[in-house]
């Protein structure tokens, strides 16, 4: 695999963990709101051979715990990331996986083959919205089917939403909470709207503290927990 970045250190993207992170190339969703849109639309100048981050990874052995594969959409590079994955957890780290759910094949052969100790998936709207969220078609038979696969896996997870609040109108957060009813752990995220794919979202919000305080006491009535960040 080729990479458009990498970052040595992070302690804000594995729970609990030191960790480094790679980032994939291409993404089969176009999130107005997506801060990686060099990434997206593969313009990403950095360019990083497989080889290179992996002996990256040797020598950072003992000084952090894990390795977060972000995107782009990361399931799109199929067997050739669960290959990288193996040879991450051979140099003994863990992997925590970011995707947006709709390659649930990848994901299931992630976890069988017990190359993926943590997976984190967005949810960007309710299913009846998929599409007009992240400007493609979608298949949401896969986003249940990933949803369902997480739930039901036994590996961490933690699904999580951007919150454009144009976007995503509260009741619109209620309903992905009943469609991910008794998931472990969800997080509304604040939308930032420096460096994103849609200029015309530049001047976009997302909820104010108290707005999301109140929406953390409503989803914690369909999750376990509920996070911001
Ligand atoms: S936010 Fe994620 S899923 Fe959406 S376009 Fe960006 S990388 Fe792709």
């Amino acid at each position: 695999m080729i990479f458009g970045g990498l970052e040595k250190t992070t302690l804000i993207d594995y729970p609990g963990k030191i960790a480094s992170m790679v980032y994939t190339i291409g993404c089969n969703f176009r999130c107005p709101f997506c801060h990686n849109p060099e990434l997206v639309d593969e313009t990403v100048e950095t360019r990083i051979p497989e080889e290179d981050v992996l002996a990256f990874l040797k020598g950072r052995k003992g000084m952090v715990d894990a390795l977060v594969i972000t995107g782009g959409e990361p399931t799109i590079h199929g067997e050739d990331l669960l290959s990288f994955m193996k040879k991450a957890k051979g140099i003994g780290l863990l992997v925590k996986l970011d995707s947006n759910g709709t390659n649930p094949d990848i994901l299931e052969k992630a976890i069988k083959r017990k190359v993926v100790d943590y997976i984190a998936m967005d949810i960007k709207a309710p299913f009846r919205n998929y599409s007009k969220t992240v400007a493609m078609p979608v298949d949401t038979e896969a986003i249940k089917k990933s949803i369902s696969l997480l739930m039901s896996s036994g590996v961490p997870y933690e699904f999580r939403t951007t919150l454009v609040k144009t976007l995503t109108p509260p009741e619109d957060i209620l309903e992905i909470g009943k469609q991910i009813k008794g998931a472990e752990a969800y997080y509304l995220q604040k939308f930032v709207s420096t460096k994103i794919l849609n200029p015309q979202f530049r001047r976009k919000t997302t909820y104010t503290d108290e707005e999301l305080d109140d929406l953390q006491a409503k989803m914690s009535k369909y999750v376990k927990f509920c996070g911001i960040r």
